[in-house]
């Protein structure tokens, strides 16, 4: 079959690789229709993890079920599916508590959390390509209604960029009629301003600088802020009274960067709480590694930030993070989007072939203008 396979730091190419296949009799094997490029690919595409050479990547998945394993009950050849990011097993420790991002039977041995593609997350293909093999399928298959085909763009958020900026605001702690600051206006941060819209915020400020990405903002309902004209934090003050928002939320991760472009690994958090009222909540889904060798400076070689510790201990504010359990939320956001409630498919900039993934990745990678969510189609 035909997959999207790394080789290096920004060097990708769509190769032929062996078909995807049942393993475990728990498996089934879903034939590809829509699969997304994430920021979190992005990572892994710059070289900034420790993803292997030869990696299917790609886990923002989408498609119809194709074979079924002898031991799977529920999911049937032809069933329209969209899976998790994470892969869970269900049965352990954190699975059964809701945390499927945590999934202790699935990761790698002595971590926590697996997911197709991914640095660190165990040896799960990723579904950029023709087909995907889902382990432990009745746990991890989410089935999409009969107006799927219509709604493709819609359901594949599902996977992970939806309900992740639900759960940065949930890690946030917000009520309805809060104020919401969430830096970054990638596809994550703008599903946290539509998710916090959803969910009754009375304000949602959202910073960036790309123009692009600022405009989905105001799309979505949320005021801009564009940080290359002015200080984020002084914008965001002014807009909260003075005061700061009720709770904020991080939609960048360690790759931030200050307005000229340089990486400055503890601004988001820094400004975020500056920028979040005394006693409120920061939600941090933007990913931050344990080590970042290839970072410029010592400390964010150690996956370490400079924190403002005494600023956020003065201000009683709390800290929630990590990877979203997609499983906790993708069920009733797909209700949303069956009922016409919420349409996170407004992102979408690019649908494309897979075999113009690898352009892809740079003109997104590069965030070039106009590239505000690329979704692939490996079965056009
Ligand atoms: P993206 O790279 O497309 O978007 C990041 C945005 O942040 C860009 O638009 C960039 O201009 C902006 N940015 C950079 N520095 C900034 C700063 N100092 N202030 C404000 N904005 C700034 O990525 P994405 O797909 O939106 O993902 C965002 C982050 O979320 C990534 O780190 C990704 O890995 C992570 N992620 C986490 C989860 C999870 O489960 N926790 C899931 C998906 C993605
Ligand atoms: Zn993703």
């Amino acid at each position: 079959m035909k997959a999207l396979v790394y080789h290096g730091a920004k060097d990708v190419s769509v190769d032929s690789v062996p078909d995807a296949k049942i393993e475990k009799p728990t498996d089934v094997v879903v034939k590809i229709t829509t699969t997304n490029i994430c920021g979190s690919d992005l990572h892994m595409y710059e070289g900034r993890t420790n993803v292997k050479k030869g990696t299917v990547l790609g886990h923002e998945n989408l498609g119809r079920v194709e074979e079924v394993g002898n031991a799977v009950d529920t999911v049937k050849v032809g069933d329209y599916v969209c899976l998790p990011f994470n892969i869970g097993c269900g049965f352990c420790a954190n699975c059964e508590r809701g945390l499927t991002g945590f999934c202790l039977t699935c990761a790698e041995p002595g971590s926590a959390g697996a997911a197709y593609g991914f640095a660190g997350m165990g040896p799960y293909s990723g579904g950029q390509a023709e087909y995907l093999r889902v382990p432990y399928a009745d746990f991890n298959c989410l089935r999409l209604p009969s107006d799927v085909k219509e709604k493709e763009n819609d359901y594949v958020m599902l996977s992970d960029i939806f309900p992740t900026g639900w759960h940065a605001t949930r890690l946030a702690g917000l009520k309805p009629g809060d104020s919401v600051v969430i830096y970054g206006a990638g596809p994550v941060g703008l599903m946290a301003g539509l998710s916090a819209n959803i969910q009754g915020a009375s304000k949602v400020i959202i910073v960036d600088r790309h123009p692009d990405r600022l405009k989905l903002a105001e799309k979505i309902g949320a005021v801009a802020i564009d940080d290359s004209t002015g200080d984020a934090v002084e914008k965001a003050l002014a807009l909260t009274e003075g005061l700061g928002a009720d709770c904020g939320c991080e939609a960048v991760g360690y790759q931030c960067q200050d307005r000229h472009g340089h990486e400055v690994s503890n601004l988001t958090m820094n400004n975020l709480v500056k920028s979040v009222k005394a006693t409120g909540g920061i939600g941090v889904v933007g990913v931050f590694l344990p080590k970042d060798p290839e970072a410029s400076n010592a400390m964010a070689k150690k996956g370490q930030i400079a924190f403002d510790f005494g600023g956020f201990w003065i201000k009683g504010q709390h800290i929630a993070t990590g990877q979203a359990n997609v499983k906790a939320y993708n069920r009733k956001l797909r209700d949303l989007i069956a009922a016409g409630k919420a349409k996170p498919s407004i992102i979408v900039s690019h649908e494309l072939p897979l075999d113009q993934a690898a352009a892809a990745y740079k003109n997104f990678d590069d965030r070039k203008n106009g590239w505000t969510k690329v979704i692939l189609k490996p079965a056009a």
